[in-house]
């Protein structure tokens, strides 16, 4: 299977982000760092045996290296570089076909912003399986209730169109045993067809050679026949978050150009992004700037040490816990203990392997965005945690222009407790993970949805017009209200309440969670199971 590893795209997406560079300022020394950048990216992709793309890429290098002759002929005149960036958009174009789901949903993210009606996103799952089997109409079902767009695919037959669903899930004619020789042939023909999606064979045997011989036919994931359709559900949820695919960011605070030269060049090559500055005075504007996962830290600088900084950055409550690592030429022991009592995370020696610089670097980051992820989110839904959505709240409102628009709603489960002494705990949390996943499929990936107590959310929705938010929350209660909720004895429907409140009659943070919860309490008054607007005051 052919799709393109992350290392590449974000080789892409560097490459794209130098070009810019050299379209805004001109400078030589920018052209040819998008050349290095490009070769790089043409390296990977020989690599990858990938021989159009290969080709794409050394066209457009040797236009560049014919332009390197003479430094002072840039900023290349206007067509020269038009025509360079139709060459290279072809390039770019092309290795987006074959973004994984996760750097998709996440490039799809970026540019929901700009559409009007972003609410229906088209995530599509395609389902493979033989004529109305059980389990397909139960998914198709389930998938659209949580805000997919599900496909039917009988085995063997041709997908009409090229555009790959999100997921493809796979649903064998015999629950448990291998997959027949047909149906592997079957998983490997929809492959080539969409390189991109994310395949889940259901129901494979928990023996290796059935596994080993789907996984070279293209299956992503092989889901065991004892695992339930709610797991898949949570799995594809959890697919379309995509906090891992984030590309990593690290700032260099360093003096020297040589170093910062070698050392961005190092990172560059292991698929890391970078920003480097030389006065760490200019340390915290570029922090906010950037928003780096980690920073690489000089020891010897003017003005004032690595350490010094690093000491003084811990003050700062948004910087606790970034990771800092400091290069230097510093042998000395005890001078390096001394520094990272002082608040680093590790040392490295310079010149420091590229191989090594890259590996630290990650298994920072990796854990640090654990940390955070973590402590921001709930366990038992992923939805944001209490502090962190009232945090997330206060953003919201400071982005939002004078007249802009934001919804928030309090959501609280009707009668929950009689569900716990009813059915247990277990059923309990199926119920509240159930209405976490309405939300997360229903709601724009731009929209805070937080878990705000037990049975409690959270909501807010930008750029929402009240008519517009209060019709989408109706339809979820509706929707929440219909959802069988399963147990060992048949199965129960929840319902929820609703408060909402809004600017600009409602305008901090407290107004707004207030008014919400105000009105919630007046729809549990009313019989619950209902929706309730917060008086619009006098403004
Ligand atoms: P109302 O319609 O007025 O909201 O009634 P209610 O029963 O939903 O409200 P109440 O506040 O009396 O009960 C909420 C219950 O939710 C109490 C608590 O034990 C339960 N709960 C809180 N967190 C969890 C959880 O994570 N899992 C489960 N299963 N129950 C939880
Ligand atoms: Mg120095
Ligand atoms: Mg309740
Ligand atoms: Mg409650």
């Amino acid at each position: 299977m052919f799709s393109i590893s992350y290392l590449i795209l974000a080789l892409a997406e560097t490459l794209e982000q130098r070009w810019e560079t050299y379209r805004e300022r001109g400078d030589f020394d920018q052209f040819v760092e998008f050349t290095l950048s490009l070769n790089g990216l043409t390296e990977q992709l020989n690599n990858q045996q990938l021989p159009g793309l290969v080709r794409a890429c050394q066209e457009l290098e040797n236009t560049a290296l014919s332009l390197f002759a003479t430094p002072s002929a840039h900023p290349i005149p206007v067509v020269r570089a038009n025509a360079m960036e139709r060459q290279l958009n072809v390039i770019l174009r092309e290795l987006r076909q074959h973004e994984t789901p996760a750097v998709m949903a996440r490039r799809g993210m970026d540019r929901i912003k700009k559409y009007e009606d972003t609410w229906n996103r088209p995530r599509k799952v395609m389902i493979v399986s033989r004529i109305n089997h059980p389990w397909m109409l139960a998914l198709s079902e389930q998938l659209s209730f949580f805000g997919f767009f599900p496909e039917e695919l009988r085995w063997g037959a041709q997908p009409t169109h090229h555009e790959p669903p999100l997921a493809t899930i796979f649903i064998p004619d015999y629950e448990g045993k291998a997959y027949s020789p047909q149906a592997v042939a079957g998983v490997m023909a929809l492959r080539a067809h969409f390189p991109t999606s994310y395949f889940y064979c259901l129901s494979v045997p928990a023996d290796l050679q059935s596994i080993v011989l789907l996984q070279r036919a293209g299956a992503d994931a092989c889901v065991p026949a004892s695992k339930q359709i709610s797991d898949l559900l949570s799995r594809i949820l959890d697919m379309v978050d995509t906090r891992e695919q984030d590309i990593h960011r690290v700032l260099v605070v360093e003096d020297s150009a040589t170093a910062v030269a070698h050392i961005r060049r190092s990172l560059w090559q292991y698929g890391i992004d970078s920003r480097a500055i030389s006065d760490p005075r200019n340390l915290l504007d570029a922090a906010v700037d950037y928003r780096p996962d980690a920073i690489l830290m000089d020891i010897y600088m003017p003005f004032c040490s690595g350490v010094e900084v690093t000491s003084a950055l811990r003050q700062i409550p948004e910087y606790q816990s970034i990771p800092v690592i400091y290069l230097s030429s510093e042998t000395d022991l005890a001078q390096q203990v001394e520094a990272l009592r002082l608040g680093g995370d590790q040392f490295l020696t310079k010149p420091v392997n590229p191989i090594i610089l890259a590996s630290v670097v990650k298994t920072k980051i990796e854990r640090y965005r654990e940390m955070l992820y973590s402590g921001r989110h709930d366990g038992l839904t992923g939805l944001l945690n209490h502090s962190t959505s009232k945090l997330m709240l206060d953003h919201m409102l400071k982005a939002t222009s004078t007249n802009g628009q934001l919804v928030v709603a309090m959501i609280d489960i009707d009668h929950f407790k009689s569900i716990n002494d009813n059915f247990g705990h277990p059923l309990g949390d199926q119920v509240i993970r159930s209405l976490a996943w309405l939300l997360r499929g229903r709601l724009r990936n731009t929209d805070l949805i937080g878990r705000y107590g037990g049975e409690e959310f959270i909501i807010a929705l930008a750029d929402a017009d009240l008519v517009r938010a209060t019709s989408l929350l109706e339809t979820i209660r509706e929707a929440f209200s219909n959802l069988p909720q399963n147990h060992a004895q048949g199965s129960v429907h929840a319902t929820f309440s609703c408060g909402v409140a809004a600017l600009p009659h409602y305008c901090t943070v407290s107004d707004l969670i207030g008014g919400a919860d105000e009105a919630l309490l007046v729809a549990k008054r009313q019989g619950r199971n209902q929706m309730v607007l917060a008086p619009l005051l006098n403004t």
